[in-house]
């Protein structure tokens, strides 16, 4: 425990997101003694970043741009949690309730841009937590991120479930103009029951929607991701077809979906609070989850469903 306080006792620096998970190893979450409490009950600690642009592969993107680790929208199913065990943290409430603010993120990213290296490839943001949970409200990292991408003329792509994405359209039109700039809303379901007990921490699905039409108003690429699709919840046909039918009604551009995926963390999460919600679930789920994917048979008949569901929308009455 001494040496988890040592750690930050480096005068007004502020530390990494390996000290951060040295010191939770040491001394667990509550030894972060300078992360800031809020009136949401999540504790906020404030780190430095090496680097902002991440590559990945075998994703339809190459480069990702993500500002917070954490998300306090605490969805059940996201893929997520599993990567907040990099810093010893847990993947049940800490993924929620301990987020990692990259505050020179902003900064480090000006920086990657402008070298002459960087060939100016799209960014997606947004990819691993929600760019913007309600903290962005405070930090304004992601706003500072589209303002960086647009300077420098870079094409980007936006996934989120948070409706605050509407004070940036002015930057997200800016960017489109100059570079290109896509965004997903995330509405894996309209139906009430189920996003009340698959995201707790989200906004309304139909306050979601209304930021898509007030992002298509202005001129901005926007569309839905039913994402994801969480099988024998948010996958009878009557509830894909709401939600495509609300999605067209708001403007969405495109209308996508997935299937939810579960590994590591998540899945361990996830099939404790299946266990506890719908017990009568658990069995289904061991056999179509014999891996990470639901099987093959299972994720081309939602396919189906929704390429149907979407023609027939898209045709009208
Ligand atoms: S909003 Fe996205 S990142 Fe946040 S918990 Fe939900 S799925 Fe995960």
């Amino acid at each position: 425990m001494e040496t988890a306080l040592l750690l930050f006792d480096l005068g007004r620096s502020k530390p990494t997101t390996r000290q951060v998970a040295d010191v939770v190893k040491l001394g667990g979450a509550d030894a972060l003694t300078d992360a800031m409490k809020r009136a949401d009950a999540a504790r906020y600690q404030e780190v430095v970043c090496r680097s902002a642009l991440n590559p990945v592969k075998g994703m339809p993107f190459s480069w990702t741009l993500n500002p917070y680790r954490g998300c306090t929208h605490g969805c059940h199913y996201c893929y997520a949690r599993r990567y907040h065990k990099q810093f010893e943290l847990g993947a049940d409430d800490e993924f929620a309730s301990v987020i990692l603010v990259k505050t020179n993120f902003v900064d480090v990213l000006r920086k990657e841009l402008a070298k002459p290296s960087w060939a100016g490839e799209l960014a997606a943001i947004g990819t691993a937590t929600d760019c913007y949970q309600p903290i962005e409200g405070t930090y304004k990292i992601t706003r500072g991120v589209l303002e960086a991408l647009c300077e420098f003329s870079n094409p980007a792509s936006v996934v989120t479930k948070g409706p605050m994405i509407v004070r940036d359209k002015d930057v997200l039109a800016d960017l489109s103009a100059r570079a290109g700039c896509h965004v997903v809303v995330s509405v894996p379901c309209v139906d009430e029951e189920v996003w009340r007990s698959l995201e707790p921490g989200t906004a309304h699905p139909m306050q979601r929607l209304r930021a898509v039409r007030e992002l298509v108003d202005a001129g901005i690429d926007a569309g839905v991701l039913m994402s994801p699709i969480v099988p024998g919840i948010s996958s009878k046909r009557s509830l894909i077809g709401r939600t495509i039918k609300a999605a067209a009604d708001h403007g969405a551009r495109v209308v996508g979906c997935n299937v939810m995926h579960l590994e590591g963390g998540t899945r361990d999460h996830f099939m404790r609070w299946l266990e506890q919600e719908h017990p009568n679930l658990v069995d289904g789920y061991r056999q179509l989850y014999r891996g990470r994917y639901a099987s093959g048979a299972y994720r081309d008949e939602i396919k189906k469903v929704v390429n149907g569901t979407r023609a027939r929308v898209l045709a009208g009455p």
